[in-house]
């Protein structure tokens, strides 16, 4: 078989492979995208259209032409609705034409039942210079305005989104698309004429052969992406085309054959090349919008970052200010209890007085008022001391006068002085000295007058929450420490409030109940006193109802027995 080479197969072959490549590639950026498919098909039935036309106006055999004739018709009668469906997917319209889409397929199919029937290409025979060309049956005007109403349906869609959108990218896109159907049909359609026998020869199949517009589309769709990438591909595709032009007007079956091998080698080549380039266009877009992400959560990071340190900052004056605060309370704190312990001893002396009789024997009524007036005074001055403690510890005003004295002579005497509290509310009391062999030391190194105050805080606590019962005191030694315990059947303490009995202002939920005028202070007192001489104070109780154990640990003394 030979071929002639001339303008129109030239233009055909050309414009063939441009489409043939241009759908591939585009294919080949993204397989699963509608556009990408669609632009495939219709590029890839452009190709068999004009490989085929190429086949018939130079075969050499009728048969061969007729064959021809039917294949290039075939995908000719796909290509307008192949390029319907790119141009409602490119413009994102697919939803509101498929149905005019599913239409235009449907009559295809009739022209392709019709296609092999005389009644749709009556002959194949020479005209003008073509060997063979397709000779109109009756209804193939049908077929020639079915085509051309695809195309120009395809235009409107493609004109009206041009003017609907205002995405500057998109209108290009469509202008492109605009161009290439004028390009395409306009240029492959001329071959129409002489179908019809009209006597216009298809020049325009040259318009046909600038696919490269095409591919102009195309560049314009990576240069989305990357142009990099295009600009590989062109240069494959420039080689590829010209050294099949090459071939093709080689006069000489050896220059046909190097040039055919040399093809075949660029082919091999050049997709090597675009796909690495692919690979590393998308590896570095990869990188780009890691790079992105990174940028975003570093700003996000920083602004975080920020807001905490102005938390930061805001947290620190507060705290300031607090502190500030704090410190004008317990200096007030001072101040207050101070100027209120004076009227209180005179309060309580002049009550003492009263009851002593100092001023005249008082009726009975009387007494008891005044006795109520000295107990409550009684109970205040204690609540101001405790005050004034406070304070003291808070400011780091209290002083310790640290000796060596007997803790166990101590408890004894505190046990003393409150033994008539203790025996008015009907409890019994103990005290036990843990000393079988009588060879321990009870002396202790610490403030007695504080440790005494502790104790006795102690004991009291225990005779005010102990409705009936006893009391024990006990006084132990282990490991160079005196450990003082005191035990009672009181009320108990529930565990969870066990851990909080010894912060300021604590009580136990149901302390009330037992002792109305506790403060919660007392406990809180002891501990910053006991801990502030090195020693201890804890509690246990087995819970509520069942008595309680509190106890206090001190360092042995200096002077050993
Ligand atoms: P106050 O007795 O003035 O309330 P304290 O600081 O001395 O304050 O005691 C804190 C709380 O510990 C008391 O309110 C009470 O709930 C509990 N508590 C102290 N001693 C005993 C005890 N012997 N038995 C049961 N609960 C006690």
């Amino acid at each position: 078989m030979s071929f002639t080479f001339d303008y129109y197969s030239i233009s055909l072959l050309i414009g063939g492979f441009t489409a043939f490549l241009s759908g591939l590639v585009v294919y080949i950026h993204n397989r699963k995208k509608l556009e990408n498919i669609a632009w495939l098909l219709s590029n890839i039935t452009s190709a068999i259209w004009s490989f085929g036309y190429f086949l018939t106006i130079t075969a050499t055999s009728k048969d061969f032409a007729i064959w021809s004739d039917w294949v290039l018709h075939v995908a000719s009668i796909y290509i307008p609705a192949c390029y319907f469906l790119s141009v409602i997917s490119i413009t994102d319209t697919y939803e509101k034409y498929k149905k005019q889409l599913v239409a235009f397929a449907l009559i295809g199919c009739i022209f392709l039942v019709l296609a092999p029937t005389t009644l749709f290409v009556r002959d194949v025979i020479p005209k003008f210079q073509f060997n063979f060309v397709p000779d109109a049956g009756p209804l193939y005007i049908y077929y020639t305005i079915y085509f051309f109403v695809l195309v120009l349906c395809a235009l409107y869609i493609l004109f009206q989104q041009y003017q609907i959108t205002t995405d500057k990218i998109q209108k290009n896109r469509y202008g492109y698309m605009i161009l290439f159907t004028l390009l395409g049909f306009g240029g492959g359609g001329s071959v129409f004429f002489i179908t019809f026998n009209i006597p216009i020869l298809p020049y325009g199949l040259l318009l046909f052969s600038l696919y490269p517009a095409v591919s102009g589309y195309a560049i314009f769709r990576y240069q989305l992406f990357n142009v990099k990438v295009i600009t590989a591909e062109l240069v494959v595709f420039t080689l590829w085309i010209s050294l099949l032009l090459r071939i093709l007007l080689a006069t000489q079956t050896v220059e046909r054959l190097i040039n055919g091998g040399l093809l075949l080698f660029t082919v091999v080549a050049g997709i090597l090349l675009i796909r690495s380039v692919i690979k590393e266009v998308s590896l570095r877009e990869k990188i780009e919008n890691l790079a992105k992400d990174l940028e975003k959560a570093n700003g996000a990071l920083e602004g975080a970052n920020n807001n905490l340190a102005k938390a930061n900052s805001d947290l620190a004056t507060v705290n300031d200010r607090l502190k500030e605060l704090d410190q004008l309370k317990s200096e007030f704190l001072s101040l207050a209890t101070h100027q209120i312990r004076a009227p209180l001893t005179a309060i309580k002396g002049y009550a003492s007085l009263l009851l002593e009789g100092d001023y005249g024997e008082l009726a009975p009524e009387t007494r008891g008022a005044v006795n109520t007036i000295f107990q409550s005074c009684q109970n205040l001055v204690v609540i101001v001391g405790e005050f004034l403690d406070i304070s003291r510890i808070e400011q780091g005003r209290m002083k310790y006068e640290m000796a060596d004295f007997d803790v166990s002579k101590l408890c004894e005497e505190v046990l003393v002085e409150l033994k008539p509290n203790i025996e008015k509310t009907g409890l019994t009391s103990s005290f036990t000295v843990d000393d079988k062999a009588g060879d321990k030391s009870w002396i202790v190194n610490a403030d007695q007058g504080k440790i005494k105050q502790v104790i006795g805080n102690v004991i009291d606590n225990a005779i005010k929450y102990t409705p009936s019962g006893s009391i024990a005191i006990t006084v132990s030694q282990k490991a160079k420490k005196v450990l003082i315990a005191v035990t009672d059947t009181g009320i108990g303490i529930d565990k969870d409030d066990i851990p909080k009995l010894f912060s300021k202002f604590t009580r136990a939920k149901d302390a009330n109940k037992q002792n109305v005028i506790g403060t919660g202070l007392g406990l809180y007192v002891a501990k910053q006193m006991v801990e502030a001489q090195n020693g201890r104070v804890w509690v246990e109780s087995k819970g509520k109802g069942l008595g309680s154990t509190f106890f206090i640990e001190l360092s042995i003394g200096t002077i050993e027995k």
